[in-house]
């Protein structure tokens, strides 16, 4: 009976899922700070508070944004008005709550705890929110909190409820960076971290079955919600270790956050391996190519590579393409797995609203539509 209706229900959130197509994008756009503020050099300096985004005004409007670039010629005065609008799944403005914006993930969580490889991607220029976002303020509240504290705490919490039901599960965190398309640990112990860079060297598996691993790569046990804190605290101080080597290291590398979800059911005898991946990207920022030379070239030949490779991907699963061009990356290669098939993929947008980075925003923008327009398109389609 209880396995039927198990059977039952994820049939239909199967279901729902198809309907909705397996790769969603929501936009965040982070809130003005005070060190946005006074940042020009020619008096003008209230250019952060120059509005260029907009929102629908209908207040149920939830899905759209815009860009608004107003230029003053210098032949004649007169000012054009450029606009830029988007559509997302969905759009979060300044002043969302990170509670408010887990509650749009929980659902894709869940998944994870069901069996199904998630990912959960955040992608944005440097300074545009990423972090905040997925692990949140280094001395976190309850309000504060990032996405992989919470999704951990969730995860817990509804485990403890499906024990009833019979279900064990055991829940495993890793955390790597992939920097200059090699791997790192950052929960390696102190000692081992500092030497790491240059030594202990870390390769992808992609077992038969579908597994994926990852070798001499540091596994904790997540037997308690707390347990997290202490990992993202290990996490941090690891990068800071690197950033000796390296400055802004972490907006120059992609952060991999794994948990692994292992359940038994005792009394129907069911398995389930849901894999949840949420991925703090290295800085969207064009970096131009010119002037760098050696180890800062390489650098950014790493970071084009890899994320027009992550939208290359996406791109070719939501298109339904025969081949996906899984290994001209490093990151793309770790998440083979978790990237197509059944797998659940969203990504956020981080955006910032400084006038400054107009182009950059709209770059990012641009972005998230390519990677979910085939979405579109097919929607569209099923319509007519
Ligand atoms: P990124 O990781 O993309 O480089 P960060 O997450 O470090 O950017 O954010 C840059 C700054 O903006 C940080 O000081 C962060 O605390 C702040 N910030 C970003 N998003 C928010 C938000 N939603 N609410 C409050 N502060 C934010
Ligand atoms: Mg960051």
């Amino acid at each position: 009976k209880l396995r039927e209706e198990e059977t039952v229900r994820r049939r239909l959130h199967n279901t729902i899922q198809e309907l909705k197509g397996n790769i969603r994008v929501f936009c965040r756009v982070r809130p003005l700070l005070h060190s946005d503020l006074g940042t020009d050099s020619d008096g003008k300096n209230m250019t952060g508070l120059i509005p260029h985004i907009r929102y629908p005004e209908e207040a149920n409007n939830r899905n759209g944004i815009e860009l608004v670039q107003s230029q003053e010629s210098a032949t004649s005065g007169k000012t054009t008005v450029k606009q830029y609008p988007f559509t997302f799944d969905r759009v979060f403005r300044p002043e969302t709550t990170q509670s408010t914006v887990f509650e749009e993930i929980s659902q894709l969580v869940q998944s994870a705890l069901d069996g199904y490889p998630v990912c959960i991607f955040a992608y944005g220029q440097t300074g545009s929110g990423k972090t905040h976002t997925m692990e949140g303020p280094n001395q976190p509240t309850e309000d504060t909190m990032g996405m992989i504290p919470r999704a951990v705490r969730q995860i817990y919490q509804t485990a403890t409820v499906l024990r009833e039901k019979g279900w064990e599960y055991q829940m495993e965190g890793q955390f790597l960076e992939i920097y200059n398309e090699a791997i790192h640990d950052l929960l390696a112990n102190q000692s081992d971290a500092s030497q790491s860079h240059v030594g202990r060297k870390h390769d992808i598996k992609h077992l038969p079955g579908g597994k994926t691993m990852v070798t001499d790569l540091t596994s904790v046990e997540l037997d308690s919600p707390e347990k997290v804190h202490q990992l993202l605290k290990r996490a941090t101080q690891n990068r800071a270790v690197a950033a000796t080597q390296c400055n802004e290291r972490s907006s120059r590398s992609h952060s991999v956050f794994t948990l692994r979800l292992n359940g038994h059911n005792t009394i129907t005898n069911e398995t389930s391996e849901g894999v949840l991946n949420l991925i703090d990207l290295a800085g969207s920022e064009r970096l131009s190519q010119s002037g760098s030379t050696g180890d800062r070239l390489k650098e950014t030949q790493a970071i084009n590579k890899s994320l027009s490779s992550l939208g290359d991907v996406i791109y070719a699963i939501s298109n339904r393409d025969n081949h996906v061009p899984y290994r001209n990356s490093k990151l793309t290669y770790l998440l083979q797995n978790s990237l197509g098939g059944n797998s659940k993929t969203l990504m956020f947008v981080n955006i910032s609203p400084v006038a400054t980075n107009f182009q950059e925003t709209l770059c990012s923008l641009r972005f998230a539509t390519k990677v979910n327009s085939c979405q579109i398109g097919t929607a569209r389609r099923n319509i007519k």
